[in-house]
């Protein structure tokens, strides 16, 4: 019998490997794109047609290539970034597979012409479906410029296969905006159908951000920090106010690499847990630096997708990184504010006076960073005479740790867990800097201003406290002298009985008692007595809208509802009393910032931009 093993020609063997590497017109964009990088340019232009079925053109400012390069690089596994076997792992890291130009060339017509610095004249060369049509020298300027046009033209099933040009260019632009958070130092242009879409200047990675998003204000952007023998991590995480329904901003990187990595990503929606709702997904950019030998190998070049080596360890740093960064957000004095504390006193109170001398240098997100240990190894805790830095740190200290300290035994006293609708003070407590305006308390506390939407701020105390006591489940009770038959619609009853265990642990005795009705002997203490029906129906009123709107696990949205229910009865005026015992239970939570549901609970005007608002 005759042989029957060919070899296949180079054209069809690239355009094998095309089927992996160039997807679709973004694939083309990415490859291109990142040679731009390697060519060390300064300014990229993208310019596509028709979402790039028609034309895909990327011109460069690089390093050029010679005359023979410029015809080499159509080669397939022909690469100026690999030389020996030891360069390997530059494979498995940055994807250099010298395949990309081979594969692009195999399934489009191209145009190219490039030219180095120290050359007269730059390289011209025409491909069509791998062939090579023309090979000559023309005019052109320094650097690169890559023109991939009728992508798919020789296989016409591929070309059909391409999406709407809404879905196409969407693909192009995330590919493009991936390149452009990278490189900031780049500067980019992107042009659709001869029109300049984004113009981006060279500047430094936040601003970046800024100008690449255009809804993010650099204010909101929060930076990033971490140095650890693992890894290092640079970058923004946003406010949670720019969180999104959807995962659209989120942009993680590896080794100047785009990336998408679930677990990790987890790692940063955990940071941000109670901070945003669990159906919002937060705004970041972070650029995760890795020794090479520690990412797995077998990764395609097209693919987003690497393996750690320390996968569990860097989902804790990561997370605690942006915990800490966070931190920062949600602290509440400042270095000046020990001092002014005493304004928020009596002058009764002499045991109050600080017993160290303030340090000029003092800055709380510096305590923050020292005592942030995702190694476990042990760190000694910097000492305060206040104990500040518990109040700064909410990941380390639980709230009643916190309220027991002096502090707090002089502000106000330790609120019991089952305490669940007072904020109890002490009449001690000062009131002086403290007022009520319509719905907001205007404060004066720690040398700023306040401004707190004492809905909001209730919202807040109320769901940490609810949330703790479902977790430890130890309310207290209070039996009703005459148990309470309630009866509910089919429908309510049933979500009610699913609920019950968790109604149960915040300390309504309550039981099903058969046809929809619940039989009810008792309430949470300090709950006010005679509205059962009311409060029932008010949790499970809300409790139903979250359960469309969010997707929040059961005890997350009993603690929600039942906090949302105990600030819409508590009442409107705050009692004199109570005012500044409200503002310290929110300075105390652990995310005073922002409600539940991620609205800001408060406004806070330092002295200086007073000053900046009278022009002084
Ligand atoms: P790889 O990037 O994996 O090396 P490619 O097929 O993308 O493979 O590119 C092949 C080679 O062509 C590169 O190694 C580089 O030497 C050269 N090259 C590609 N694009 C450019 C460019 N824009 N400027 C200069 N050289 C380039
Ligand atoms: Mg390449």
């Amino acid at each position: 019998m005759a042989d029957k093993i060919q070899l296949l020609p180079d054209t069809v063997a690239n355009q094998i490997a095309a089927g992996e590497v160039v997807q679709r017109p973004s694939s083309v964009v990415k490859e291109l794109l990142e040679n731009a990088v390697d060519a060390q340019a300064t300014h990229v232009s993208l310019i596509i047609k028709d979402a790039g079925s028609r034309l895909l053109q990327v011109v460069d400012n690089g390093i050029g290539m010679s005359h023979t390069d410029a015809r080499m690089c159509w080669e397939r596994h022909a690469t100026s970034k690999i030389r020996k076997a030891e360069d390997l792992y530059a494979i498995k890291t940055f994807g250099f597979r010298g395949e990309a130009l081979a594969s692009i060339a195999s399934v489009a017509r191209v145009d190219m012409l490039s030219k180095m610095k120290d050359k007269e004249v730059a390289s011209h060369i025409v491909i069509e479906g791998g062939h090579i049509k023309k090979h000559d020298f023309a005019a052109g300027p320094n650097g690169t410029n890559i023109a991939v046009k009728d992508l798919f033209y020789n296989i016409p099933a591929r070309r059909n296969f391409l999406k709407s040009e809404t879905v196409e260019n969407k693909h192009i632009i995330e590919e493009f905006t991936r390149a452009a958070l990278v490189h900031s130092s780049i500067s980019y242009s992107f042009f659709n159908n001869d029109r300049l879409v984004m113009d981006l200047h060279a500047t430094d990675a936040k601003s970046r951000l800024v100008d690449v998003f255009g809804r993010v204000k650099h204010a909101e952007l929060l930076e990033v920090k971490e140095e650890s023998p693992i890894v290092s991590i640079t970058g923004f995480v946003g406010l949670p106010q720019l969180a999104k329904k959807n995962r659209g901003d989120q942009y993680l990187y590896v080794n100047d690499r785009y990336i998408k990595d679930h677990y990790l990503n987890h790692a940063i929606k955990a940071a941000y847990q109670q901070l945003i709702p669990n159906d919002m997904h937060p705004l970041y950019c972070l650029f995760l630096k890795v020794s090479p030998e520690r990412l797995d190998v077998n990764v395609h070049p097209s693919k987003t997708e690497v393996k750690f080596e320390d996968e569990k360890a860097l989902y804790a740093i990561l997370m605690a990184s942006i915990k800490k960064t966070l931190g920062a957000l949600i602290s509440i004095p400042s270095q000046q504010t020990i001092g002014n504390l005493n304004s928020l006193l009596p002058n009764s109170q002499p045991h109050f006076v600080p017993n160290t001398v303030p340090n000029p240098q003092y800055n709380p997100e510096q305590h923050v960073n020292k005592r942030f240990n995702p190694f476990g190894q042990d760190m000694p805790k910097p000492k305060s005479a206040y104990g500040w830095e518990k109040l700064i740190d909410p990941f380390n200290v639980s709230q009643n740790e916190v309220l027991n300290q002096d502090l707090s035994i002089n502000v106000t006293k330790p609120a019991e867990e089952s305490d669940l609708f007072a904020v109890k003070f002490n009449a001690n407590t000062p009131i002086d800097s403290v007022f009520q305006f319509e719905d907001l308390l205007i404060a004066k506390a720690y040398g700023t201003l306040y401004l707190v939407n004492i809905f909001l701020a209730r919202e807040r105390i109320w769901y940490e406290r609810y949330l703790k006591t479902l977790e430890k489940r130890n309310a207290a009770t209070q039996q009703l002298l005459f148990p309470k038959t309630l009866v509910f619609s089919p429908a309510d009853a049933e979500l009610l009985e699913g609920i019950v265990p968790h109604i149960r642990s915040l300390g309504f005795d309550i039981a099903a008692f058969g046809n929809n009705s619940f039989i009810v002997n008792g309430l949470p203490a300090d709950l006010p007595k005679g509205n059962e029906m009311r409060i029932i129906e008010g949790v499970l009123a809300v409790y139903k809208e979250n359960q469309s709107k969010h997707n929040l696990t059961e005890q997350e949205n009993i603690a929600r509802s039942m906090a949302k229910n105990a600030a819409i009865m508590a009442p409107k005026v705050v009692q004199e009393l109570e005012k500044s015992a409200l503002l310290t239970s929110l300075f105390t939570c652990d995310f005073p910032k922002y409600c539940p549901f991620g609205r800001p609970v408060f406004v806070q005007l330092p002295r200086n931009e007073i000053s900046q608002l009278f022009k002084i």
